[in-house]
């Protein structure tokens, strides 16, 4: 059976019409599986027998069961593998920050939006497990409300979205190759009579998809890019992102512009730092050069070793050397804060270790 939050309100109207149900119990349905977060159809109070039962013959509850749970050891990170109807894994990180002076407390869900991904970059765990298939628009928006639900036993139900939840598609999968249901997924999560989460609380993050790109674009929706560049050069850029051979650098730079031209929105840079690979001085004046024209932000990832690859972590003296250079052409940077290596939270290890890969 389908589940019920692969189905679009007016939809559940259509069935609740044709079995003889009035229509507004749709939005009272909406309001418990969206806002009042219930865990299964039969907490629903305010619907009668006959719209229980109904929706128990024609749907299922959550598309995700959860398989393992796990906390980092300074309790700020939790890692979820779930196992969805036809046994396909996928994982959510939960990520817990504190007010730093710079940033004010709140708390970040990464989700995934494919079963593992086609693009094969070098130092990604997902990358390394292949493609297997596109989540649904409910696999997507499902992982942020079983997270919503911990937060609200953690926090309480005076929770606020607005100000302290945000939503990063940066777990597995690639979401621009997986565009409709991604931005249906987000229209879902803006619902006001639903999740209410702001678009500028949720961030798309790409491999570099430039079509894709400039598709989101024109899209009228606020929500943040940020772009997977790892690289200032197509030479060093190949060697770990494959897809740079057919959209080079050059070319997604191009795109950035003109994203930021039509939205006026800033664009979020991230770059993975490999020991070796992309992390010299010349790199990092090469990518200062680069960004420099652009409205963005650097976002420097020490990266998080996976069993299948050689890549390793950049010592701290090259990551604050590299990011020196950038800061010299005042391009507004940050080094992404460690969280939940303890608990293989960097994206699909929770995956990879569950099934031994
Ligand atoms: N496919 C999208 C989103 C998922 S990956 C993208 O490429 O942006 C989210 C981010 O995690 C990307 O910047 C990706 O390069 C980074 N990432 C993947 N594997 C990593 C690892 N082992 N260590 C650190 N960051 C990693």
């Amino acid at each position: 059976m389908i589940s019920i939050f692969e189905i679009k309100k007016e939809d559940i109207k259509l069935g609740f019409k044709s079995a003889g149900i009035r229509e507004y119990r749709a939005d009272q349905l909406w309001q418990s599986i969206y806002v009042d977060l219930s865990s299964s159809f039969d907490e629903i109070k305010t619907l009668p027998l006959e719209a229980v039962n109904y929706l128990k013959s024609n749907h299922s509850f959550s598309p995700l069961r959860l398989v393992v749970k796990k906390k980092s050891k300074d309790k700020s990170t939790d890692k979820y593998l779930w196992k969805l109807h036809d046994n396909n894994l996928i994982e959510t990180v939960l990520m817990r920050y504190d007010e730093d002076g710079h940033r004010r407390r709140r708390r970040t869900v990464c989700i995934s939006s494919q079963v593992g991904c086609a693009l094969d970059c070098k130092f990604c765990a997902t990358g390394q497990q292949g493609f297997t298939r596109q989540l649904t628009v409910g696999e997507i928006v499902s992982q942020v409300i079983e997270i919503k639900k911990e937060l609200i036993i953690e926090e309480g139900r005076s929770f606020n979205n607005e100000n302290n939840l945000n939503i990063v598609f940066m777990g597995m999968g690639e979401p621009l190759a997986n565009y409709s249901r991604t931005l249906e997924a987000v229209k879902r999560l803006n619902d006001q009579k639903g999740l209410n989460i702001g678009a500028r609380n949720i961030t798309i993050s790409t491999v570099g998809l430039v079509p894709k790109i400039l598709d989101l674009a024109k899209e009228k929706i606020q929500v943040n890019l940020a772009v997977s560049i790892h690289a200032p050069d197509d030479e060093t850029r190949s060697q770990t992102v494959p897809i740079n051979n057919t959209y080079p650098i050059g070319d997604l730079i191009q795109a950035c512009k003109k994203y930021i031209e039509i939205t006026n929105r800033k664009v979020f840079f991230e770059y993975v730092l490999l020991h070796g690979q992309n992390d010299s001085k010349s790199h990092a004046e090469k990518l200062g050069k680069l960004l420099k024209p652009l409205l963005c932000h650097l976002n420097l990832i020490p990266v998080n070793p996976t069993l299948k690859s050689d890549y390793k972590r950049s010592n701290s003296d090259k990551i604050n050397a590299f990011r020196e250079i950038i800061t010299k052409y005042n391009i507004p940077s940050t080094i992404r804060m460690e969280k939940g290596i303890d608990i293989n939270a960097g994206c699909g290890q929770l995956k990879s270790e569950f099934l031994n890969l």
